[in-house]
């Protein structure tokens, strides 16, 4: 088969292939803990699947406007501008199926060949995919575990150039659980006025996953707002734990707006209208479900850091938020993709290995903590017995 050049260039996404390996070793009897996915357990509170059920009941089985409904459009402004503190209004909304289009349809729209794009690493696998496929050059910003995974302000600003065309942030973060400080933020915004001719992806997809602080947004200081260069990525498959539906959104500047809207037209129209009605009874219903699950995430934190520590040659910083523990693993004389691989078939724990989200993930493994804290009781012990023999 001859496929187009630029395939080649197409990245992927480690967690599905890992889940394929896991559960075909499942269908061999093997008993598998998987902290290899990146959602939430939970289902999806009852209200919200009340909400679609009933919008497939009252006739809403049709095409919808590209960018979306208008009263969920009007919900995520609203939404938005109090969360962020900016004024946002409905025409600057693109309601995608899930966040990640919008990675895609912004990279189309906004980036040409020979670009560079400024972008953590390690991070979302699909940043440096989706920067490959078009033809520009990803620019890596190291995040490393001495600095809470965080930015060294110095770092990103020696990535910037005038080749730069849009710059990537996560926060808080996958796989690392950091988060961007105020500080960090005020920080990007004095180097980000230095390049007037950069935009900023600012992936914002677990901003109600932080453990402690306010939610601090590139978005929410002045001259960076989604009116001019930000492009705010979030949605609800996280927060609402409605991985399943496919639901997202951007929010951007209105041309750029248009333009994203017409990429959507043509791919997929538009996004399933039950879905989106269930994602404006997730915002205007009541948020208790989100707050009992963030508890019992930080539970869960607590209980995965502790115990990753105790392990011999394990060591892990507290994640700040998001749901993933980011343990470094090199005192156990291995690599990241061998310990994951040997935790796999030893232990039957499922994991990540950092360099699934670029090479700064070395020496680094990705647990997700989306699960009971049974499993990760039993995953700790397990993990433990592996490594005692192979540490000692
Ligand atoms: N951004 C980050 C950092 C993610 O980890 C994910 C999913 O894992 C997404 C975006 C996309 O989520 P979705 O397309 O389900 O909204």
């Amino acid at each position: 088969m001859r496929l187009a050049r630029r395939i080649e260039r197409l990245g992927t996404e480690t967690a599905f292939s890992v889940l394929a390996k896991a559960k075909a070793l499942e269908a061999e009897g093997r008993e598998i803990i998987h902290l290899e996915i990146g959602e939430p357990d939970f289902d999806t509170p009852g209200h919200i699947v009340e909400a679609g059920c009933k919008a497939l009941r009252d006739g809403h089985t049709h095409y919808t406007p590209t960018a979306g409904i208008p009263e969920l459009r009007e919900a995520i402004a609203d939404d938005v501008a109090r969360s962020r503190g900016i004024d946002v209004v409905p025409e600057q909304v693109v309601i995608t199926p899930g966040g990640k289009p919008i990675m895609f349809f912004t990279i189309l729209a906004l980036v040409d060949e020979g670009d560079e794009v400024l972008l953590p690493n390690p991070a979302f696998p699909i940043y440096e995919s989706m920067v490959n496929f078009v033809g520009a050059k990803p620019v890596f910003v190291p995040l490393r575990q001495e600095h809470g995974f965080r930015f060294d302000l110095e770092e990103f600003r020696a990535g910037l150039s005038e080749r730069t065309r849009l710059v990537i942030l996560n926060s808080p973060a996958n796989p690392t659980g950091g988060v961007l400080t105020a500080d960090d933020i005020a920080g990007l915004a004095a180097i980000l006025h230095e390049y007037p001719n950069v935009y900023v992806l600012s992936d914002e997809i677990y901003s109600r996953l932080l453990f402690t602080g306010d939610f601090a947004s590139i978005a929410s200081e002045p001259g960076l707002g989604p009116d001019g260069r930000t492009i705010i990525l979030d949605g609800f498959s996280k927060t609402y734990a409605m991985t399943g539906w496919r639901l997202g959104y951007g929010v951007m500047s209105v041309p750029l707006a248009e333009e994203v809207a017409k990429l959507q037209v043509n791919s997929n129209s538009c996004t399933s209208a039950a879905t989106q009605h269930a994602g404006l009874a997730a915002l205007e219903g009541p948020q208790d479900a989100v707050e009992g699950m963030l508890a019992e995430f930080t539970a869960r934190r607590d209980l995965i850091v502790a115990g990753l520590n105790e392990l011999p040659g394990i060591e892990c910083i507290t994640p700040q938020g998001a749901f993933y523990a980011f343990p470094r693993i090199t005192e156990t004389g291995h690599t990241a993709d061998d310990l994951a691989d040997l935790l796999l078939d030893e232990a039957g724990v499922a994991c990540l290995s950092g360099t699934a989200f670029g090479r700064y993930g070395e020496g680094h493994l990705r647990l997700s903590y989306a699960n009971s804290r049974e499993n990760i009781g039993l995953a700790l012990g397990r993990m433990g017995e592996v490594l005692l023999h192979v540490v000692g």
